[in-house]
């Protein structure tokens, strides 16, 4: 692909949005003008499977779909919004700056092919998260922010303009009716954010969970960031227990299915496995004999094979069925092997 101007702009801006590490993006401007930090050559990666990749972007780089009857999403390839058009207005959920503009230009699209109201009167938040919801403060002052109690508090500590925090908050559930359509809202507790909800669609068959399952792909770096990983690696579970056929990651070019989650559940069971196998058949020895009294050397070279040991039969197992299984599954797998020693206590030995 040629490198125009502009495909190198939004290769950066979708770059640095996706870091989700705000530092990263300070950092791309550096990244370019001294392009020695590159690995030469960058590594070779395996193909992205086509059942990973969703419907074509229009000219202005999105696309716009029914899920179901008056229920959309949006995407720009890697980052989703829905909203649910109603006789009283738009009820917009999560508000991705990589889209920006482009929401609205998609909510308008919708609202004049169906002849209603194009006008955005709720934003529900998935979580407080700058990249699923820095566009918020595009749709002006009015619009009732819908949130839970804990997204208030970290927007309130965050400050951010660009991030209105919640006029609307909840502790466990909340049913919002808003022109006669139903939206259930709830928390189960911590999973990859302390804030994150469960937003399920009774009546459209669908349930948006952000930033635990992309579909087709496996989490981003390190599981996905993931706050707290036991409740994560639980959270397949409590999603399959809502009754649903469309699924809303918040990520990537496409919806998911029942059949994704599993597929996403087996691959996170397949990785337990892996470490806790790895936890019991890698010998430290070797790496603690070479360095000596460079303890963290050590560590890192004896998780290291851990991590390969894991991995290797996860990575062959996924590859050409999870996207990027062979990019990102070994940070995933360091998260879940710091889980399963901390959280669960194995491999802990106390000196006799
Ligand atoms: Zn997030």
């Amino acid at each position: 692909m040629p490198s125009t101007p502009t495909t190198r702009r939004s290769f950066l801006a979708r770059g640095a949005a996706f870091a989700s590490v705000p530092a990263l993006a300070g950092l791309v401007p550096g990244v370019l003008s001294d392009p020695a930090f590159a690995d030469d050559p960058l590594p070779d990666y395996a193909p992205v499977p086509s059942s990973a990749l969703g419907p074509a972007l229009n000219a202005q780089g999105y696309f716009v779909g029914r899920v179901e009857r008056n229920l959309y999403w949006v995407t720009d390839g890697a980052y989703q919004a829905a909203f649910l058009t109603t006789r009283d207005g738009v009820v917009l959920f999560d508000a991705p700056p990589t889209i920006g503009h482009n929401l609205q230009r998609a909510i308008d699209q919708i609202a004049s092919d169906n002849g209603v109201s194009n006008k955005v009167t709720h934003i529900v938040y998935s979580h407080h998260h700058a990249d699923h919801v820095g566009a918020s403060s595009l749709f002006g002052r009015d619009a009732v922010r819908v949130g839970h109690v804990e997204a208030k508090r970290l927007l309130t500590r965050d400050n951010d303009p660009t991030r209105p925090v919640p006029d609307l908050t909840f502790k466990t559930h909340r049913k919002l009716v808003v022109g006669g359509e139903k939206i259930d809202l709830a928390w189960h507790g911590t999973n990859h954010t302390p804030d994150n909800i469960y937003i399920h669609f009774p009546d459209h068959d669908t349930l948006m969970l952000v930033d635990v399952n992309l579909p087709g792909w496996v989490p981003f770096n390190s599981f996905n960031l993931d706050e707290d990983v036991p409740a994560s690696l639980a959270a397949p579970d409590r999603a399959l227990a809502y009754p649903w056929k469309h699924y809303i990651g918040g990520h990537m070019g496409r919806l998911g299915t029942r059949g994704d989650m599993v597929v996403f559940q087996e691959y996170l069971s397949d990785l337990v496995d892996g470490v806790t196998q790895a936890l019991a058949a890698v010998d430290p020895t070797p790496f603690f004999a070479k360095y000596g009294n460079n303890t963290w050397a050590a560590v890192k070279t004896y998780q290291d094979a851990q991590i390969k040991y894991a991995t290797a039969p996860v990575i062959a197992k996924y590859t050409g069925v999870l996207a990027a299984a062979d990019v990102y599954t070994a940070s995933t797998a360091f998260v879940i092997l710091e889980s399963i020693r901390l959280d669960q206590g194995a491999g802990s030995q106390v000196h006799p």
